[in-house]
């Protein structure tokens, strides 16, 4: 049995994990009695988790099988990390075309969660970006799904957690671009609304955008942050010390945290200190920033999860609509800064229209994703937020969940009935499940 856990670290289970190398290794990894695939483990909670069962973990299937230069389309194994398409297609001009806050994930883990970047409202979610897949049945059976082939088994593969099949290999488009770099501004707000007003308005000419919140900022100027937005610099604007090499590649990070934090490393004092760094950062970024600056800031540091102490961490995401959405997240962020815990790294962006993909979890809207060290009261709070979140029409991300109930999850996704009822077709049996899945109803 090996213990593992997700990114946040918070839970944990004891699993017999398989690592296979091929086709033929994963189909004899399975085991009838309970599946579920992993990629990089960067799911916060317990999506790769199957306490007492089966992991196949995919990191080693990870071999290019075909690229087109001209159109930029990429066929691989579904262990291949964006890092490593990073490494190997932006010397070449191509880089992944939606891309999550961390390049240390599989092309099949962005499958499974249908992640979003920080340009959903313009490009969709990783859905968007996928022309077809091959997906392993819990018959043996491998077939291709796509979106006139199977194409509910290609949907519901979108946000369905593995809970379908293990995906083997996928066809992704690549976006060419002349530079790894990006044109970038930010914009200071002093309070929650001039900060959707921002957001909104910066939405119409920036493809990408994103927000911190000061969690120490409270009454009048409670979401007072930083905006950033950005696009993709051309080779002729790059100044030309950039312009020298202008599909510069990063390498490994070069620093890390070598062990799990005491407890007493976060806390109030030491958070405040940090928060107002982080502030000053982004309100200070220079015109232009490489793709680690921009899109990766955290990888820049490995296991920077540790941090957090031997308790670990949850992350909760959350989408409300844009309809009411000022008062909603004033009741929401009051509620979150007012319980006494220590909420810390936060993202606040907008959501453009949902996926067709039943399970996919960014709708319009505005969502927050918000780190809390975990301590005695925050599952009662992470309790609290979920009746908030559901009574203002929005819903949690299971990406990064680690508490959501299944009668809540329902009321949240709508479409729960239409993805169970294609689980009942490809996976009758119930092979593939995890503790998320048991945990909010989507699998036994
Ligand atoms: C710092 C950080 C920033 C992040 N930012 C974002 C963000 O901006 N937007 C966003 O959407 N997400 C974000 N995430 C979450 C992350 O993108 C997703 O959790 C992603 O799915 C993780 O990929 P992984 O390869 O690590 O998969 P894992 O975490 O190992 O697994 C995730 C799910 O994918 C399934 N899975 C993995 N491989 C396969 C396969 N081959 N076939 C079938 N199922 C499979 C697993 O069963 C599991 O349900 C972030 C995470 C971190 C740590």
């Amino acid at each position: 049995m090996t213990r593992l856990s997700g990114w946040g670290a918070n839970l944990h289970a004891d699993s017999v994990l398989k690592e296979p190398e091929s086709e033929a290794q994963i189909k004899a990894s399975i085991d009838r009695a309970g599946t579920i695939a992993r990629g990089l483990g960067r799911s916060y909670g317990d999506a790769a988790l199957n306490a007492h069962g089966r992991v196949v973990g995919l990191g080693r299937f990870d071999r290019y099988l075909a690229f087109d230069d001209a159109t930029g389309t990429l066929t691989c194994e579904s262990g291949v990390s964006l890092a490593d398409i990073i490494r190997d297609f932006a010397p070449r001009g191509w880089f992944p075309m939606i891309t999550p806050g961390t390049k240390f994930v599989t092309v099949g883990g962005c499958i499974a969660n249908d992640v979003h970047g920080k340009a959903h409202h313009v490009q969709g979610c990783f859905s968007a970006c996928v022309e077809t897949m091959t997906v392993l049945l819990a018959s043996g059976d491998i077939v291709t799904a796509n979106r006139t082939e199977n194409a509910d088994l290609f949907w519901a593969t979108f946000g369905g957690m593995g809970l379908l099949g293990v995906v083997l290999t996928a066809t992704v488009r690549l976006r060419k671009v002349e530079t790894t770099y990006f044109r970038q501004k930010a914009i200071r707000a002093g309070g929650l609304e001039a900060m959707l007003a921002t957001l909104d308005e910066y939405d119409r000419t920036f493809p990408y955008s994103v927000a911190t919140i000061d969690v120490f900022a409270t009454g009048s100027r409670l979401g007072r942050g930083v905006v950033v937005v950005g696009d993709h610099a051309n080779r002729g604007e790059l100044p030309a010390r950039l312009a020298a090499n202008p599909l510069r590649v990063s390498g490994p990070p070069r620093l890390t945290v070598p062990f799990r934090f005491p407890e007493i490393t976060l806390n109030r004092a030491s958070i405040r200190v940090l928060d107002a760094a982080i502030q000053r950062i982004q309100a200070r970024k220079p015109s232009f920033g490489h793709y680690d600056d921009f899109f990766y800031p955290l990888d820049g540091i490995a296991h920077w999860n540790r941090a957090y102490g031997r308790r670990g961490f949850t992350q909760y995401q959350f989408v409300i609509p844009f309809a009411d959405g000022l008062r909603r997240l004033h009741d929401t962020l009051t509620a979150i800064f007012s319980a006494g815990e220590l909420p810390f790294l936060n993202v606040l962006k907008r959501f453009g229209r949902a996926s067709e993909a039943p399970l996919s979890f960014p709708r319009e809207g505005y969502t927050l994703a918000i780190d809390f060290p975990i301590r005695t009261n925050t599952a009662a709070l992470m309790k609290r937020l979920d009746a908030a979140v559901l009574d203002a029409g929005g819903r949690v991300y299971l990406g990064k969940d680690s508490y959501l109930d299944a009668i809540t999850f329902r009321a949240m996704y709508p479409q729960i009935d239409a993805w169970l009822e294609v689980k009942a077709k490809y996976d009758p049996q119930g092979v593939f499940t995890s503790n998320l899945g048991r945990r909010v109803g989507l699998a036994r």
